[in-house]
């Protein structure tokens, strides 16, 4: 069906397909609707998604909201807008595990009747003990042996609030000697007193993830339900529960599929650490540029084709790694270094002054949008006797010689302008260089000089009096080590460098910028206008030029 690189996955649909165990595949992507989503979120987005375009199935979003006290409707927002801007589609109306509830009971009735589950009365620290340990097997819970009849009628009165939040939970009764601890009789509802954001307070009992999980992608009749490996075990409840329910146990029933989760350096991504960040103040919210969220990688200028592209190179194994950023900077610069339109900015300004370019005239000139595609146009910028350029281009002395940028009596090319050479320079009280003065060649305008003499370094500018302010935020990776989510205190590992802010100049045309929309800032780095600014000229640093981790 697809032309994209196979894994074990693709695999199996193109059995199951062969084999007419199903005649479409249907998946689903099931966040809890507890946080924003993240890049590793996307990479099972992408895959759950990709899997449906491909095989011209559907993907179902399936908000799992099943725990009351933690959701929020501020989040499901949050994902719905961020699935769409990755460039998916879910199949019909959103789903909420919430809207099966009474499905839930239902089966969990059914489940009952047929003396498969039963309302127990341990206590947690109980329930650990009868659990027994790997080397040991548990012991049965002296209400496993409750009648139907008795259990039936318990249940009602959970339903019914007659228990205290913890008094009671209904398990299934499977085996307390299994090898897989998750198999010794697995919790399927307890009891919350809690209100819910999609069903308010109509219920007090809640399923479990493992109840709720697999019964949901029967109803909505998923073929392949796609989640990480720390569920493997988790799969023989899976089963289990669809095997001993009447309406799931066919042959083409959901079947569940282990994959690793994405695992990216100098960055955390659980929801609770994010989440952390975010309530103590680290960070300036969910939405930080810095933050690996879906919506910190658009504030800061990632595209979503980026991200799509970064899930292909990462590909789907069964094997638990850390993926290195490189590899996700590299999937942006990439997209961004084809789509991006160039334009200057400034950002540490000194003043060059042209003495021999004559008061008062500016001149417009023309430079490319993208100089490797002639069709993106071009665009006018301004050039005069002042001028802005970057502090780091300038020094008094050139090192060696092969120093590219300006110093004094040596000569450097103005990107999209002419040759100037630098003649003294002005510094303020502190020895900081204020002021370069320069002369300039009138006959280098896209040209070298006639005499043959070569001019190799070219340095970006903007035109004085033309020139927009703008605040630069140049962000790196939130983390000054590789793996913070294994410190004590991922806290105390923060890049202190990870925001710096600067205030500079861009050309004027970028008053206009959109925000979101990537620029190249020619020499600088790829920028975008932030989001959350409004009419401010801020810009964001998606991304360096190259890669200057690896070396
Ligand atoms: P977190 O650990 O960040 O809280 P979660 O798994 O609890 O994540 P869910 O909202 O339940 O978050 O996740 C929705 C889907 O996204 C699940 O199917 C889950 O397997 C997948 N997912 C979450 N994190 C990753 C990851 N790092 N890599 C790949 N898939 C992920
Ligand atoms: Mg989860
Ligand atoms: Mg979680």
């Amino acid at each position: 069906a697809v032309d994209k690189p196979t894994n074990f996955i693709r695999n199996i649909i193109d059995d199951d397909l062969a084999n007419h165990k199903y005649e479409t595949v249907i998946t689903r992507f099931p966040p809890e609707p507890n946080g924003y989503l993240h890049i590793g979120h996307a990479k099972s987005i992408c895959l759950n998604f990709g899997l449906a375009e491909d095989y011209q199935g559907g993907c179902n979003l399936r908000f799992d909201d099943t725990n009351p006290t933690k959701e929020d409707v501020e989040y499901v927002d949050a994902i719905k807008e961020d699935v769409t801007w990755l460039g998916f589609q879910w199949a019909g109306e959103p789903r909420y595990s919430s809207n099966y509830f009474q499905k839930f009971h239902d089966y969990a009735v059914e489940l009952i009747e047929k003396g498969l589950a039963y309302v127990c009365f341990l206590n947690a620290e109980q329930t650990r003990e009868y659990r027994g340990t790997l080397t040991e097997p548990g012991k049965d819970s002296p209400y496993r042996d409750t009648s139907v009849a008795e259990n039936l009628e318990l249940f009602v009165k959970m339903k019914n609030g007659e228990f205290k939040e913890g008094e009671c939970v209904l398990r299934a009764k499977i085996d307390m000697a299994s090898s897989f601890m998750c198999m010794r009789d697995p919790t399927l509802y307890r009891i919350r007193y809690a209100h819910h954001h999609q069903t308010g307070d109509e219920w007090c009992i809640y399923p479990m993830y493992d109840f709720a999980h697999c019964i949901s992608d029967g109803i909505e009749g998923v073929t392949h339900s796609l989640c990480t490996l720390e569920f493997q075990d988790n799969r023989r409840i899976y089963d289990w529960l669809l095997e001993h329910l009447d309406d799931f146990n066919k042959p083409d029933r959901p079947f569940q599929y282990e994959f690793s989760r994405l695992n990216l350096e100098y960055t955390v991504m659980s929801k609770r650490k994010l989440m952390q960040l975010v309530e103590d103040g680290l960070v300036s919210g969910w939405d930080d540029p810095r933050m690996p969220t879906l919506s910190g990688l658009r504030r800061r200028g990632v595209t979503p084709a980026a991200v799509r592209d970064f899930a292909e190179r990462i590909g789907i194994s069964k094997v638990d790694s850390m993926t290195e950023m490189g590899i996700l900077e590299a999937a942006i610069r990439d997209d961004l270094n084809v789509v991006a339109p160039r334009t200057m900015g400034v950002i540490d300004p000194i003043k060059l002054v042209i003495e021999n370019y004559p008061e008062g005239e500016v001149e417009a000139l023309q430079a490319p949008v993208h100089p490797q595609n002639e069709a993106m146009g071009k665009r006018e910028i301004s050039f005069s006797r002042e001028l802005y350029i970057d502090r780091a281009d300038f020094i008094e002395e050139a090192p060696n010689k092969k120093w590219q940028r300006l110093a004094l009596d040596k000569e450097v090319r103005l990107r999209n302008a002419y040759v100037v050479k630098g003649l003294r320079a002005e510094t303020d009280a502190d020895g900081n260089i204020t002021t370069v003065y320069c002369s300039y060649d009138p006959e280098t305008l896209g040209k070298n000089p006639a005499d043959g003499r070569k001019v190799k370094g070219v340095i970006h500018f903007v035109e004085a009096s033309k020139a927009l302010p703008a605040e630069f935020r140049l962000y790196d990776r939130l983390f000054s080590v590789p793996n913070p989510a294994k410190e004590d205190d991922f806290e105390a590992v923060i890049n202190p460098e990870s925001l710096v802010v600067k205030n500079g100049f861009v050309e004027p045309g970028m008053k206009d910028a959109e925000p979101e929309q990537a620029y190249q800032f020619e020499r600088e780095g790829y920028f975008c206008r932030d989001n959350q600014a409004g009419d401010a000229l801020v810009f964001n640093k998606t991304v360096g030029l190259r890669d200057t981790w690896s070396q």
